[in-house]
């Protein structure tokens, strides 16, 4: 394991500004995930399943490595799934809080400036492995608790875009799969 100290910094990462609601409806090309074939009651087998994969990854040789200039390594990646999932489960909650009388509004997240404040290329694998498995396992509680029509209660992104519990799950989803087809993990 290499110092942390020796390290060096590689730079922000470059940001990803495309809006990706599209994949609460449409299959994406690049990762194969199909939202049409996602039941969101799968939210909670499909997170405990990827906490694996998203494990393993941490315990490459390459962790550290970025593909390319400007790309995340898989430990960078990681953290931001990790991040993900706390953000994720905070709106759920917040969504099943509001009781379906109202849309609730989420706070702004950038991740970008997440991962600068996290710095999350000095992060020691082994601590994010901890911290990402317990991410999981609240995210995939959180997301066996809506039942019935409370998958219908809605939630109001900072820009605008409108989810419910359910295309909340398929986005949390999305990201989780496309992500690790990002590491190949
Ligand atoms: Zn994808």
């Amino acid at each position: 394991m290499a110092d942390r100290n020796e390290l060096t910094d590689p730079g922000p990462a470059t940001p990803d500004t495309s809006d990706w609601t599209w994949v609460v409806t449409r299959r994406c090309p690049d990762c194969g995930f199909d939202p049409n074939e996602v039941s969101p009651l799968a939210v909670t087998e499909v997170v405990r399943d990827d906490k694996r994969r998203y494990a393993a990854v941490l315990g490459r040789a390459d962790v550290r490595a970025r593909p390319a200039a400007g790309v995340w390594s898989p430990l960078e990646y990681s953290c931001h799934v990790r991040d993900v999932c706390d953000v994720m489960r905070g709106r759920l909650e917040q969504i099943l809080a509001g009781g379906g009388h109202e849309t609730v509004r989420f706070a702004n997240w950038d991740q970008d400036a997440a991962a600068d404040e996290g710095a999350y290329w000095r992060s020691d694998p082994g601590v994010v492995r901890g911290e990402l498995e317990a991410a999981f396992d609240a995210a995939a509680e959180a997301f066996d608790r809506p039942d019935g029509d409370e998958w219908n209660w809605a939630g109001l992104r900072s820009d605008g875009s409108e989810f419910t519990a359910r295309t909340l799950g398929l986005y949390f989803l999305h990201d989780l799969t496309h992500h690790l087809w990002d590491v190949r993990g």
